[in-house]
Order: C-alpha cells, then structure tokens, then sequence
C-alpha cells in the first residue's frame, strides 16, 4: 500500500512484520524487534526488499491479527478504515507496507526565536531544521510545528512592534534579485525546442533516483551517480518548452517549477550526505556505517554559494546546551 501511511503506534502495540514468505525478520536485526526506532526498522525493511524477500507488489508485510481483531478495530479504528479503503483488512489480514519517507529533517536555520540570518525572515515547524537531530521521533513533528509556530507567532509581532517605524527593517525590494527570479520562472515559456511531453516520467525517474541511491541506504559512489544524475535532469528541465503558453492556471508551467525546485532540494541533500561520512539517525553510509564521536558532532549547512548555482558546505560544531552526549534528563534513567 503506498500513498498513505501507517502510523508507528502499530508496531508500538505489538504489530509483527513479516516477509515476503510471511516470516518475521526483525530479529535480524535489533534486540527490540519491530520496536526498534524507525530508522532501524527503516532499514532492516530496505535491505529485505533488496534482498528480495518481496510480496507481491513488491514490499513487505504488517500483521495486528494476532493481537485480537475486535482489539485491533477499537485501537486502531482510523488505521482499519484507512486500510479497508484501499483494500486490505488490518484488523484480521495482512497489509502491504514499505519504508517511505514523510517528514523533512533539514530545513532553514534559525535561532530558538525562529529568527534566521536574514532579518525579517522567520521559520517554524517542518521548515526549520535542527529541532529533531538526526533522528525525529514519533508525534514530534506536530508538536515542532505547534511550539515553534507559536513562538513565531509572538516574535514576530514584537518584531513588528519593535521595527515597525524603522526604515532599516523594511528594505526596498531588490529589483534585480525579482527580475531574476522572473526570468528562471518564465524560461519554459520562453525556450524556443526541446521537449512539449509529459514531465511525470522525469519527476517518476527523480523519486526513483533518490529512493535509490539517495534514500535509507547511502554510499558514496551511488550519491556521486545520483548528483550526475541530477545535473542532466536540471538541464533537461532549462530546455524544456511547454507547449502552452498560457499564464493563468497553467499546470504544466506549476510543474515544471516544482520539478526545478524538487531538483535543487534533491541536490542539496545528495552533497550533504555525501559530505557527512558518519551515520546518525535516518543518514546512513554503508561505507561509514559508525556514529563517530559524539561529543564533538556537527550539523551539515548548504547554501548556494554563487549564482550559477554552486552549493557551498559548512560542518558547524553543535551546542549542547542542556543535555551533552550520554547525559538524560529523564530523572529514573539518569
Ligand atoms: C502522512 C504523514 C503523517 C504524519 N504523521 C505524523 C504524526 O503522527 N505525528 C507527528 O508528530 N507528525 C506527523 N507527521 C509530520 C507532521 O504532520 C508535519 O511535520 C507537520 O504537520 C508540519 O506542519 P507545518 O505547519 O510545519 O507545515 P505544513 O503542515 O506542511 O504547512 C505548510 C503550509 O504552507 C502551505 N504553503 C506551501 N507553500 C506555500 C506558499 N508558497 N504560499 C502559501 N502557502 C504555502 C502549504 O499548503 C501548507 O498548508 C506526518 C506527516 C505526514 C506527511
């Protein structure tokens, strides 16, 4: 089943996974079985699918059955229907899974005021990196949103109170930097050839290449094909012509600047995992498979270092401020 996703609270219960032989693998893998976290589980999934232990749509399985099916329906009620809509019986069968990627761990950096480098520009919530470290647990990403986009909230406003008649905080526009913005946007109303078709085999071939080289499992020559990869699409998509011209609702030309953009993120993080030789939460390297040393851990910062596109990146040294490597502020634990 793809397209939705199955809530980790399953495994958390008690749900098995199973193989293409019906068989369970977890064990294979981590002393806690299917309640490993999710980059473990993530994995071990991957390398079965590799392996070739495939259903037949080509994933694995998750069972709840043995659980009680009466239970499973009270428990999980949204999970069942959400299951039942597309075919499959969670509470009693089994149910066609695959690792998927659903939350972005990266984003812009900012200050625990979700203000970022550029004055005026605030962050919160999925969009902002850092919050989560390497590896984001399960039902933190709305409660990222909720806190951070409150304390925007209110930063913001006292921004607004504090800079409101400054002439500094509000800057002109640059003139030069909408024009160019512009200019990229329009390019495939503009280009004169190359192709008219359909975009969706090139945005299928992107998911299928970062699934494949740049997804659970990384190492550097298949991140070295990926970003080769992603160059030739990039100059696929800048001779590109859309056949309609046309400005209002024109979805082809939304597309498009999404495929430009999904582009240039999938590049971003290509040459930051290919920068980072460790392994820590969902970045794995087969080929540096160990965490490293803890104590002196860096977070990876990408910015684009000319106009032409160049990415620059930094390994900047992480504070810790409350709890260092091995300490817990779990009273009982420590
Ligand atoms: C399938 C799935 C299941 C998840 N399950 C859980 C879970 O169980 N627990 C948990 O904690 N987290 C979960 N997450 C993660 C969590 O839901 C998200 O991280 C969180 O909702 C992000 O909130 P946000 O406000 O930061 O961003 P979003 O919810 O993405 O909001 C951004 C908004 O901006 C709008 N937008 C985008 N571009 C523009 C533009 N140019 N102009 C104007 N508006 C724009 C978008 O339409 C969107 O409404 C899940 C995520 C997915 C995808």
């Amino acid at each position: 089943m793809t397209g939705t996703v199955l809530e980790e609270g399953l495994r958390g219960a008690g749900g098995y996974l199973l193989d293409g032989n019906r068989e369970r693998f977890m064990h294979k893998y981590d002393a806690k079985l299917e309640r490993a976290t999710r980059d473990i589980v993530s994995r071990a999934m991957f390398s079965e699918m590799k392996a070739g232990h495939l259903t037949p749509n080509g994933g694995l399985y998750i069972s709840m059955g043995h659980l009680g099916p009466e239970n499973v329906r009270k428990q999980f009620k949204g999970m069942v229907e959400r299951c039942a809509d597309c075919g499959f019986d969670l509470a009693g069968g089994l149910v066609e899974v695959v690792p998927t990627a659903h939350y972005m761990m990266g984003g812009v950096e900012f200050d625990v005021d979700c203000t970022t480098a550029l004055q005026g520009l605030f962050t919160a919530g999925e969009d902002s990196g850092g919050v989560h470290g390497a590896n984001r647990l399960g039902g933190n990403g709305v409660a990222n949103s909720t806190v951070f986009g409150g304390v925007a909230g209110e930063e913001m406003a006292a921004w607004v109170r504090r800079e409101g008649g400054s002439q500094a905080a509000f800057r002109d526009a640059d003139r030069a930097q909408i024009d160019a913005a512009i200019a990229r946007c329009e390019q495939p109303l503009r280009a004169k050839g190359g192709a008219h078709g359909n975009l969706e085999p090139l945005r299928e071939t992107l998911f299928d290449l970062m699934w494949e080289k740049v997804g659970i499992i990384r190492d550097a020559q298949g991140l070295k094909d990926a970003l080769g990869v992603l160059s030739g699409f990039d100059s696929e998509l800048d001779a590109y012509t859309l056949a309609d011209h046309s400005r209002a609702f024109n979805l082809s030309w939304h597309d498009w600047m999404n495929l430009k953009s999904l582009v240039q993120v999938s590049r971003v993080i290509a040459e930051a995992a290919l920068a980072r030789e460790d392994s820590r939460g969902a970045h794995f390297r087969a080929d540096f498979p160990k965490a490293g040393a803890l104590e002196t851990s860096t977070y990876t910062s990408v910015r684009q270092a000319d106009a032409g596109g160049r990415l620059a990146i930094d390994m900047k040294p992480v504070a810790f401020t409350r709890v260092k490597p091995g300490q817990t502020l779990i009273r009982d634990a420590a």
